[in-house]
């Protein structure tokens, strides 16, 4: 479906967390779970997306989580200590797992040894870029944390590594907000391995997260509560559509190769039912493409999610302006009932207007 020659685009958690924020959008659903790399679609569909860091902003991420994980990861346990766990006892001789293996599978299996390894021996394990696994819609997502820390007690933390600082111990809401959610894809595949464990060990839902500080080069931890961000993740997961299902429903053939022409590119897209809305701008490469589609048919979706659940069955700015016109809907729906309310005030008010305006020029 992404083209014959064309490698998989590997879903990550950030994906996965964006996917999870519109779980009833069957067209990321399936270009995700094909592999197809949404920023090349949406570029060869003359609509390229504004996403992705600056290879400035990666080459100074790498340097700092490089700077994090230096000497066998002992700053990193440090804050993992003191901000997760101060009662255990100090990170002096933490294991830190060779966790190399060949491809996704390999790399998974030996994350999922080295995990059952350090939880039987006790004391601190750091284990650096392990590979998870999630069930995604059917299929398997391979995910890579920066850093998974595991207990003396047994128990398993994810670490999240950022670039953005934290100024006088808070950092930006919407970036740790973000991270958090990032953070409880992880959370939630550690808990997938965990469950083959016999005791499965505990997965903590307070993650760590490490940023500069203030806007030294310095490391700075603090302690996130991911337990909302998981419970959403999780039922969100759980709600899309699976994807051989998305694919049985679309025309022979259909192929989303970012060689192919424009028009037949829009048209493999459109044969995928989407439901766009306003935060898409934020989360998906195709969002300016759904947009101007949803623009062009006139979808209410594009107003936001809140008043698209008001308007209930109507889908349209045509349909809404009909009902409040009174040529279409049951009166006794309450969206419809509203809008003719709203449109006989509105009637109202223009009329008094009017009034006050002809009563101004014969005084
Ligand atoms: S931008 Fe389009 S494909 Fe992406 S989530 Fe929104 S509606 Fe779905």
């Amino acid at each position: 479906m992404r083209g014959a020659d064309v490698p998989a685009k590997a879903l990550d958690a950030r994906a996965l967390a964006a996917l999870a924020a519109n779980p009833g959008c069957r067209r990321r659903a399936i270009l995700d779970g094909a592999g197809v790399d949404k920023a090349k679609l949406a570029s060869a569909l003359g609509a390229p997306s504004g996403f992705g860091q600056s290879q400035f902003a990666l080459t100074r991420g790498n340097a700092f989580e490089a700077k994090v994980k230096a000497d066998g990861g002992a700053e990193l346990l440090r804050l993992a200590h003191t901000r997760l766990d101060p009662g255990a006892e100090p990170p002096e001789a933490a294991a830190v797992p060779d966790l190399t293996a060949q491809g996704p599978e390999g790399r998974t299996a030996r994350t999922a040894l080295a995990l059952r390894e350090a939880t039987r021996a006790g004391g601190w394990t750091l284990l650096d870029h392990p590979m998870l696994a999630l069930d995604v819609a059917g299929s398997l997502a391979f995910l890579e944390p920066d850093a998974v820390v595991v207990h003396p007690d047994g128990s398993w933390s994810v670490v999240e590594i950022k670039s953005f600082p934290m100024l006088d111990g808070s950092a930006d809401p919407a970036k740790v907000g973000a991270a958090a959610r990032q953070a409880a894809v992880y959370v939630l595949a550690l808990e997938d391995v965990a469950a083959r464990l016999d005791p499965a060990p505990r997965v903590r839902h307070r993650v760590l997260l490490v940023c500069p500080k203030d806007f030294s080069n310095l490391p700075a931890g603090s302690a996130v509560d991911v337990r909302k961000q998981r419970a959403v993740t999780a039922r969100q997961l759980a709600r899309l559509t699976r994807i051989e299902e998305i694919a049985d429903a679309l025309p022979e053939g259909t192929c989303f190769a970012p060689d192919r022409d424009a028009e037949e590119l829009t048209a493999a897209v459109a044969a995928v039912p989407a439901t766009y809305a306003p935060d898409c701008l934020s989360t998906c490469e195709l969002a300016f493409h759904c947009r101007e589609r949803a623009r062009a048919a006139g979808a209410v979706t594009r107003l936001g999610r809140p008043l698209r659940a008001e308007l209930g069955g109507l889908t349209t700015v045509e349909d809404v302006l009909a009902a409040a016109r009174g040529e279409l809907g049951d009166p006794d729906d309450p969206a419809v009932a509203a809008l003719r309310r709203a449109a006989a005030l509105r009637a109202e008010a223009l009329q008094e207007a009017r009034a006050r305006e002809v009563a101004a020029v014969c005084r």
